[in-house]
């Protein structure tokens, strides 16, 4: 298609467009035109009587005589005047309905008047579709922009001046809230911030399992900042036409821009931004210009726009290395699953609007409900006030709770499992083996943090250990504690219960690997300095490939014994060693079992003995 074509085809469609416009919405007069600000405060001040939605504007009337203060005085005459018909532009707001619910304001959709609507709905989608894929098919080579009708195209971006949402409706994640604080003092003022000629960062990632409330967490900035909320999802641009997706983000960025200080929220980033380019056959055009989109936006605006880009991925490992550099998303927020606390604080949140019976303590219910995230917990409270009411109940029981709890786990059984209260058991008791291991044998690192909530992804719990210092020397007195620690947990399984699970199987595999490098590589056994690793030639990447060097039947079994004593040894090490601090141990897996999480100061204290068990006030 060469210029001149492409022109007529912009204006037979433009000219196509203003006629059916014309002739779809007849001339309205005797209407006040509302902002949909000035509509959304007369709906909270109990000012709007009944109102129609459409897909293209929202019509109604207000109440009279109008709530005062809430729209300026000459409008306030104009409805008196109209009878307060109005007017107001539809905006995707998706809690409109549910307010208007609350406000118990009669509302309808539009009646249907068929052939402009049918031609609107359809036939410009159509005529549009056609257009892209013409220029599509010969605009790859592009910069991605195409011109004209394309800036027009912002159906999908969200924008909600009043979010509704503050901090105190997203519970139990208060080290991502304090981290997010910073971002909050900035766009209530921006000026205090970059009159020193400090920089802002411009974009932050929510990281985090899907249901933990990244996204409510991201609307909750914009409602305690009170700044307009511009969002649009990453899975969006998928399948989009070429050329769209990249205008879109432009778009988004303009109007963030204008507005002054704002939130750009880019919700599901992963399927926007994944590593470009690699292996990848065709339809990934869009993407890419999108992405490179995004980047150059970011690049171009600096924080005294006060705009701020929050993303949120549960899968910050595919992301594009370039969306993270310094400038663009380079502070991560980590929003991970709440510990029994935390889900209390969300049960509570949620139970705020349903009426509780006396026999339910949330306490307890979070207690049952370990790796559940915050949506989950939404789901849990939901259920059992549906139950209750289909039994006519006066208030939401204990129950119904547990039925609840049952349903939505075994919703969750198919997508992960829901551990027992034994298993649970077990596995306080084996990372406790862990953590004490770590903590007694010389030359490892100290103990970071415990944790016996599930991850969804294979472990059943986590011991964490951090280095104080970078190194590059072991000694062997060293590995052989590394070793120790590895087994520590299934030692504490062997001690406590009798029997040993298969929960420690990546413990052994580690710890084999271990003490075969240091028979084979190391010269660290009976069999001497003697290494039996060797270099094979480069595969065809330039990469050496290690191997192993080609030994008779004999060392191999030798070599073999030698691992096996050497895991032995630490086994029994281990076993020794938790045997002597067994009161330690049943401490800090009860504490385990009671809390789910222990952080490093927490483990201290008792194994330092300052408290015999962690302060119970706490958690009452
Ligand atoms: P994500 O974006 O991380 O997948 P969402 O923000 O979409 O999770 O959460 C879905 C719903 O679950 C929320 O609308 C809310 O009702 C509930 N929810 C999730 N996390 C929390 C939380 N921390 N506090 C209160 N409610 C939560
Ligand atoms: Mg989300
Ligand atoms: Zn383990």
């Amino acid at each position: 298609m060469d210029g001149k074509s492409r022109v007529i085809l912009i204006v037979v469609l433009l000219l196509i467009l203003i006629g059916l416009l014309s002739y779809s919405r007849p001339a309205t007069t005797g209407e006040v035109s509302l902002t949909y600000d000035q509509f959304k405060s007369l709906l909270n001040a109990d000012g709007i009587r009944d109102v129609l939605l459409t897909p293209r504007e929202i019509r109604g009337t207000t109440r009279l005589p109008v709530p005062r203060e809430v729209v300026p005085p000459h409008m306030t005459a104009d409805l008196q005047r109209l009878d307060g018909r109005f007017t107001t532009g539809p905006v995707d707001d998706p809690q409109l309905v549910a307010l208007l619910e609350e406000k118990g304001v009669s509302f309808r959709g539009a009646n249907p008047d068929p052939s402009p609507r049918l031609l609107l709905s359809w036939g410009i989608p159509l005529l549009l579709m056609l257009f892209f894929s013409l220029i599509g098919r010969r605009g790859t080579q592009g910069n991605g922009s195409v011109p004209g009708v394309m800036g027009k195209s912002r159906a999908r971006i969200s924008v909600q001046t009043d979010v509704g949402v503050s901090f105190a409706d997203v519970a139990g994640v208060d080290e991502a809230k304090e981290e997010l604080q910073e971002i909050i003092s900035f766009l209530r003022n921006p000026e205090r911030f970059t009159r020193l000629g400090g920089k802002m960062p411009k974009g932050m990632l929510l990281v985090g399992p899907p249901g933990t409330g990244k996204t409510l967490l991201a609307k909750a900035v914009a409602g305690e900042a009170n700044v307009p909320f511009f969002s649009i999802s990453g899975s969006e641009f998928v399948e989009v036409y070429v050329g769209v997706g990249a205008a879109r983000v432009r778009d988004l960025f303009d109007q963030a821009k204008k507005t002054g200080s704002s939130i750009i929220f880019i919700d599901e980033l992963d399927a926007l931004g994944k590593v470009r380019g690699i292996g990848q056959s065709g339809g990934h055009e869009e993407r890419e210009q999108t992405l490179n989109q995004l980047l150059v936006e970011m690049d171009g605006f600096d924080s005294s726009t006060g705009v701020v880009v929050l993303g949120a991925t549960n899968r910050p490992e595919v992301l594009d290395p370039a969306l993270l550099r310094p400038g663009r998303f380079d502070r991560h927020v980590v929003v991970d699953r709440p510990d029994i606390g935390g889900r209390e604080a969300i049960l509570r949140a949620h139970a705020k609007s349903i009426r509780i019976g006396d026999d339910v303590d949330l306490h307890v219910i979070a207690a049952r409900t370990p790796g559940f995230v915050g949506a989950d917990l939404a789901n849990v409270v939901n259920e059992a006030a549906l139950l209750a009411a289909r039994r006519e109940k006066a208030a939401v029981t204990l129950a119904d709770f547990d039925e609840a709890i049952d349903r939505v786990t075994t919703g969750l059984q198919k997508k992960s499992r829901r551990i027992s209260e034994r298993e649970k058991r077990i596995v306080a008791y084996h990372e406790a083996g862990h953590a004490l291991a770590a903590h007694f044998s010389p030359g490892t690192e100290p103990v970071h943090k415990i944790s016996i909530i599930p991850t969804g992804i294979g472990a059943l719990g986590y011991t964490q250990q951090l280095p104080e210092e970078d190194r590059y020397l072991l000694t062997e007195g060293e590995l052989r504690s590394r070793i120790r620690v590895l087994l520590g947990g299934r030692a504490a399984e062997r001690l406590i219960f009798g029997e040993v699970t298969t929960g420690a199987q990546n413990d052994l595999t580690r710890a084999t690997e271990l003490a075969g490098r240091m028979v084979r590589e190391y010269g660290m056994s009976r069999l001497g300095l003697v290494t039996f690793r060797e270099m094979r030639p480069a595969n065809f990447l330039g990469l050496p490939q290690e191997g192993q060097r080609a030994v008779g039947p004999e060392t191999a079994q030798a070599l073999d014994a030698e691992v096996d004593r050497l895991i032995n040894e630490a086994f029994q090490e281990a076993l020794t060693l938790l045997d002597e601090k067994r009161g330690l141990l049943e401490t800090i897996a009860n504490a385990l079992l009671m809390r789910e999480v222990l952080d490093r100061s927490q483990f201290l204290r008792i194994v330092d003995g300052r408290s015999g068990s962690p302060d119970p006030d706490r958690w009452t």
